[in-house]
């Protein structure tokens, strides 16, 4: 009856929580008091190390807990190295004896198993000698199982745990990916979110341009040997792999692989994925381990299911960036249009007055462009229109903004720049479309401009566009094709 009792303790404590500790310490409570052990202990086996390590215990000193033992070591290895019970009636006799505990007289060490694999030891020590007869030898080994049942399903359990904790990633990632369509920003978030569900060193977002990857964003805790926004030619490895199988490259341990090209000092490891939307590869995603062999094939699936989110996100974002794009181009010309002139010229005003490095505005108009029109019809002036803006745009620097402002009109916004410089670069455009040939014109086209400068012609978007026009009134007042300076009483225009 005693025997069923035992075990029965012994199978409630397992079912009794999942929390691995909790459950190692009842049985060990169990055994310790039912077999009259002077010292009880489970140690597990390290599987890298293949060394025991105590896990839990009762009866030792402290500091003997702490223990680490050699499979060849104790009764303990060796009941892990034979995966049968050794025991020892006198441990005095017995040279495979470790003395952790003085009073020990007699002890049992018997083999966790899971299938056929050694997980650890349950190591029993009494202060008497040959404290256990054949029965209790049996009933030990019986009731080992429970530990080792209790060892697989907490296994069990964080595995299941650790598998709803990356379902719960993906749809969290699914989430907020979905809701950001600003690229930058959802790239970042990507890395962030992929880092930390998964615990991985560093992530990284590798996007295609042309017939580069570029590094776009990257987030962990590894020292990265790139810049952000590097560029790597696609036909370089480990890109030209990923790229032309299309699938996922594994790279288990660097210290094999001595001509690896590592993104970060530290990696050991390394997944490569790509990124695939609509059957084109839009990038790669990168995840680095400081430990070799860190990613395992029963994680591979989601984080290819992660990835899978990534694509179509960056799509969606990118898409958004071109409908964005085309709502602030001019159809006609390629350039901007009045819209984002608009929106500019707010944010150049705002970054002048907050780190005061000045901007100037230059308003232009092509002279007599009525006449042009009617002279040699429309679609030659469209032409016009293009070619001057097309010349606008390669005269100017990338930071300077040039849009068409409407019908034969373009406002020009110079960062960084002061009346001078405007009234310079206005200068250098009147000169360039004077002396252009343009096809199928046999004359001159000339254009007026007026240029102003924050803060001093204006310090509102309206004011400077004022100012900038009364300029430009002057020019064609005086005769077209020449440049004038706004004039520096600000709102008398209205007055006077
Ligand atoms: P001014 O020197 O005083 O600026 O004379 P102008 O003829 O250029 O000025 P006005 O404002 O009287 O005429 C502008 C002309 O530009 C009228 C319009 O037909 C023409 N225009 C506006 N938008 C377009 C366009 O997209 N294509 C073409 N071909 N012509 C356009
Ligand atoms: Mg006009
Ligand atoms: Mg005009």
């Amino acid at each position: 009856m005693n025997k069923v009792a035992v075990l029965y303790d012994a199978g409630q404590a397992v079912l009794s929580t999942f929390d691995l500790d909790e459950v190692l310490q009842r049985i060990l409570t169990i055994a310790h008091d039912y077999f009259h052990l002077r010292n009880v202990a489970i140690l597990l086996l390290d599987k890298q190390t293949q060394q025991l390590c105590v896990r839990s215990q009762i009866g030792w000193d402290e500091g003997q807990d702490k223990i680490r033992l050699g499979l060849s070591d104790g009764l303990s290895g060796a009941a892990a190295a034979k995966k049968q019970p050794v025991y020892a009636p006198d441990v005095r006799k017995d040279p495979r004896y470790f003395c952790s505990a003085k009073s020990t007289r007699s002890e049992l060490a018997i083999p966790l198993m899971v299938r056929d694999e050694v997980v650890g030891v349950l190591d029993c020590q009494s202060d008497r000698p040959d404290h256990f007869d054949n029965d209790t030898i049996d009933l030990l080994t019986l009731f080992s199982t429970q530990a080792s049942m209790a060892l697989q399903n907490a296994r069990l359990y964080s595995l299941e745990r650790e598998r709803a904790r990356q379902m719960e990633a993906i749809n969290a990632i699914a989430k907020q990916t979905t809701a950001v369509l600003d690229l930058e920003d959802l790239l970042g978030r990507v890395c962030t979110v992929i880092q930390q569900a998964f615990k991985i060193s560093h992530v990284s977002l590798f996007l295609r341009e042309d017939h580069d990857l570029v590094l776009r964003a990257h987030h962990g805790t590894l020292t990265p040997r790139l810049p952000q926004g590097g560029r790597f030619p696609a036909t370089a490895e480990p890109w030209a792999r990923i790229l032309t199988a299309n699938t996922t490259l594994t790279e288990k341990d660097f210290a094999d692989i001595p001509d690896a090209a590592k993104f970060f000092v530290e990696s050991a490891s390394r997944l490569c994925i790509p990124l695939v939307s609509f059957g084109q590869i839009l990038g790669v995603l990168a995840l680095d381990s400081v430990h070799a062999g860190a990613f395992r094939e029963d994680e591979l699936q989601s984080l290819e299911s992660v990835a899978d989110i990534c694509a179509t996100a960056i799509q969606n974002a990118h898409y958004v960036e071109r409908v964005k794009q085309l709502a602030y181009l001019d159809g006609l010309t390629g350039i901007f249009n009045r819209r984002f002139f608009e929106l500019r010229i707010m944010e150049e005003i705002e970054r002048a007055r907050r780190y005061g490095t000045g901007m100037a505005v230059i308003m232009v108009d092509i002279d007599q462009f009525k006449r042009l029109n009617d002279e040699f019809g429309h679609l030659l002036g469209d032409e016009v229109l293009r070619q001057v803006s097309s010349l606008f745009h390669q005269q100017l620097r990338k930071i300077d903004v040039v849009c068409r402002y409407g019908g034969e009109e373009f406002g020009i916004l110079l960062t960084q720049a002061n009346a001078t410089h405007g009234m310079n670069i206005a200068e250098k455009l009147r000169a360039l479309v004077e002396t252009w040939q343009f096809p199928g014109v046999p004359r001159r086209v000339t254009i007026s401009a007026g240029t102003a400068a924050f803060p001093e012609h204006g310090t509102t978007r309206d004011e400077l566009v004022r100012a900038a026009d009364t300029g430009l009134y002057a020019a064609k007042q005086a005769g077209r094709n020449r440049v004038c300076l706004a004039s520096l009483s600000r709102g008398s225009s209205a007055g006077s």
